[in-house]
């Protein structure tokens, strides 16, 4: 039975205060980490303040991205070193906004993934198609690709503890989610592919979030689904209530 993980992805947005206070005020209200597993990933600006705000709480701290060098002359990046040194436990890899905007690569994105196992840091793997891609009937093979080409290397204990959210480009703060069947086909080829580059249990271990659009209103949908293990939620993650709400759902799976 795999553990639901819900992640929030806050993105370029919130300020310190904002910040803390927002993990003041979830903190009591989240359900056990025996339950679900919940996870904000906040600006690096904020990682260690909402790491102190949250402990004692089953809250956890991740960063949106980091390097795959531990150090070295890499103006404005964020050291997976220095991210272990806070007791950051998780961190968002290859989102597609870094792929789109920042040069991110299934390449680099494979690096820091050894990066994040070399330090403990348990990573969020992001893959997806762009909507053209969907269209020309190519989403399997891109996604097939980001996991063959993110993955390779790591041994089958470490493919066991990462957790690869699949977002479809199209969906990601467009409001026009995916449908929960549409997704789940293309979580159960993340899972296929992974029984194939490694073994069945390896595959049935690993946790799958679907992310684009997911709200309280959805969510249910989503985390019915045999092959989706919890959500990636970026707009609906800001607000207190809603996240609440979601991780409360991420209970019921
Ligand atoms: P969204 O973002 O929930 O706002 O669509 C999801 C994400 O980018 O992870």
């Amino acid at each position: 039975m795999r553990k639901a993980i819900i992640a929030g992805n806050w993105k370029m947005n919130k300020t310190h205060s904002e910040a803390v206070e927002f993990v003041s005020a979830i903190k009591n209200s989240i359900p056990a980490s025996s339950e679900v597993e919940t996870v904000v990933c906040a600006p690096a600006l904020f990682l260690k303040e909402m790491n102190d705000a949250s402990s004692g709480s089953d809250v956890n701290v991740g960063a949106q991205t980091m390097h795959f060098e531990d150090n070295g002359a890499f103006t404005g990046e964020i050291s997976p070193a220095a991210l272990a040194d806070l007791n950051i436990p998780y961190v968002i890899i290859g989102h597609s906004e870094r792929r789109e905007m920042f040069n991110e690569t299934n390449e680099s994105v494979n690096q820091k993934l050894h990066a994040a196992f070399r330090h403990g840091i348990t990573p969020i793997m992001c893959c997806g198609e762009t909507l053209e891609e969907r269209q020309s009937n190519e989403t399997e093979s891109v996604v097939r690709e980001q996991i063959e080409k993110g993955l390779a290397g790591l041994s089958a204990d470490q493919v066991k503890k990462t957790v690869v959210a699949y977002e479809p480009i199209w969906a990601i703060g467009t409001g026009k989610s995916s449908s929960a069947e549409d997704a789940n086909e293309t979580c159960g080829t993340v899972r296929s592919v992974i029984e194939e580059l490694y073994d069945t249990d390896t595959a049935e271990a690993v946790r799958i979030q679907y992310g684009g659009s997911v709200k309280p209103e959805n969510i249910d949908g989503y985390l019915k689904k045999e092959h989706i293990d919890g959500a990636l939620v970026g707009g609906a993650s800001l607000k207190t209530d809603a996240f609440v709400q979601l991780v409360e759902a991420g209970k019921h799976e």
